[in-house]
């Protein structure tokens, strides 16, 4: 095991000269830290999704242009030898504008990806250069020549194997010599073509590099003091939680818990990592600990909350009493690489939400070919604008009584779909966009601030 700490920071940590300084104080601080995983400045990864998916007025293509170079020269313009970095930065910018360009005739995945990693690309340029200016010996490393993926572009999946190689070849005896500055969220696949893991993915970048180097820690810092109870923006009296079980926190990211990506703990738990989760701008605050087991294991632990859910219903007479239906449909579902969430049936109809976390953004469409296949077995319908709501906990479905006071809670909200039972560790229930948040403050108030 390597002896050093990983430790990624988020876009809102690197948003600015200022945000960017505060990284390099923590890591001046924590002197075990020597791989730095660094996300796009805040709000350059959307603008580089609304050039990839095509800007066809020349006019409006300029002023993101225009945006995305002042929020990099902003920062450029505060170095006090930021020579180098810009002439990195503004050929970075230059392939922008011609990818920009080629994306508003034609869109493609894969140009998307190669468009939308520049944002990671940029700010390591400059990152990298602030440290030095602060007396930090960090070097800039291109991780695609060790992330290796294979060619699901927007939510490429890694090749752990090749990964592990290349790290422990490449990065590792770098660590040993100086600070190093990588990216987030991209990677590449075999033929070198640049991939990314899915928006929000440069956590899930941070734990795959931890794992490959075989890494003591991980530190995810963002702009909250840890883990909430809930998002503190939805519910202001949300609480940090100080210690959470692998398990819990995965519940609670796989349930759209923003602050870390979805597959974030899969690597972490795979070798075992402890993770903290902190902010870059108030560091002393301290942050939580996710690891293998908690000190306590409350009943009700966290609520979670995912909007854009996309919920298709199959409806068959046939599927009473017959078998082979499900395994018809999950077969269809299978062969056009479509992933189900949530599901639940009954005797003539199973329900289920589609699973979406690429690149692109937006709710999760069931591609029409698919429905043609489904419609040549049973009726389909699609319903969009829908949210799952979570929560997260211990032993809820062999605990009395927890069902009735959460239902009981919820008495004024029509839920469109019930998941309870399946899992130790979350109930989870969907319902209309407009009114989840008011579902989450109601069931905070009263689980959690009683
Ligand atoms: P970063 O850019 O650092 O990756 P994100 O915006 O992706 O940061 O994630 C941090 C945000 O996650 C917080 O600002 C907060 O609004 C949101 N969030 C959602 N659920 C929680 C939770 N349970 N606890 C803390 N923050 C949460
Ligand atoms: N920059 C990417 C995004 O905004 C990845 C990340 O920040 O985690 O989605
Ligand atoms: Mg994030």
């Amino acid at each position: 095991m390597s002896t050093f700490n990983v430790a990624k920071f988020g876009g809102t940590s690197v948003a600015n000269f200022e945000a960017m300084s505060r990284c390099a104080s923590i890591i001046e601080s924590h002197p075990s830290t020597r791989l730095v995983v660094s996300s796009a400045c805040s709000g350059v990864t959307n603008l580089l999704v609304e050039l990839a998916n095509g800007v066809q007025d020349q006019e409006q293509r300029t002023s993101v242009l225009q945006q995305l170079a002042d929020i990099h020269e902003a920062i450029l313009s505060k170095l006090e030898n930021g020579a180098e970095a810009a002439s990195e930065v503004y050929a970075i910018l230059d392939t922008v504008t011609s990818l920009a360009e080629a994306a508003s005739i034609q869109s493609s995945t894969k140009l998307t990806d190669h468009l939308v990693a520049c944002g990671e690309l940029m700010s390591t340029h400059i990152l990298a250069q602030l440290m030095r200016e602060r007396g930090i010996n960090a070097t800039r490393f291109d991780i695609r020549d060790v992330l290796k993926t294979d060619s699901q572009f927007g939510r490429a999946e890694p090749d752990l194997e090749e990964t592990a190689q290349q790290a422990q070849a490449l990065l590792v005896p770098l660590c040993k010599e100086q600070v190093v500055v990588t990216q987030g969220f991209i990677g590449s696949n075999q033929d070198g073509d640049t991939t990314t893991l899915g928006r929000g993915g440069s956590d899930y970048s941070a734990a795959l590099i931890a794992e490959a180097v075989q890494a003591s820690g991980l530190e995810i810092w963002t702009d909250v003091p840890g883990i909430y109870t809930t998002d503190p923006r939805i519910a202001p009296k949300a609480a940090p939680i100080s210690e959470i079980s692998f398990s819990e926190a995965s519940e609670m990211a796989n349930f759209g818990a923003k602050i870390l990506h979805p597959s974030t703990l899969v690597p972490a738990l795979r070798h075992d990592i402890p993770v903290f989760v902190g902010s870059s701008r108030e560091p002393e605050k301290g942050g939580t600990w996710i690891r293998h087991h908690a000190e306590t294991s409350p009943l009700y632990r966290a609520l979670a909350l995912r909007n854009n859910q996309t919920m298709v219903t199959l409806r068959s007479a046939k599927m009473f009493h017959a078998y082979g239906f499900l395994a018809k449909v999950f077969e269809i579902l299978a062969k056009h690489k479509i992933s189900v969430d949530l599901i639940t049936t009954s005797e003539i109809s199973v329900s289920l939400t589609l699973d979406q976390t690429d690149t692109s953004g937006g709710a999760p469409q069931l591609p029409q070919a698919v429905r043609e296949e489904l419609e040549e077995l049973c009726h389909v319908e699609v319903e969009h604008n829908l949210s799952v709501v979570a929560l997260i906990g211990n032993n809820m479905s062999s605990s009395k009584g927890s069902a009735k006071q959460v239902f009981g809670t919820l008495e004024d909200f029509n839920l469109r779909m019930i998941c309870y039972g399946a899992s130790q560790h979350n109930l989870c229930f969907l319902l209309h966009e407009s009114v989840a948040k008011q579902a989450i403050q109601r069931l905070h108030q009263e689980l959690f601030e009683q």
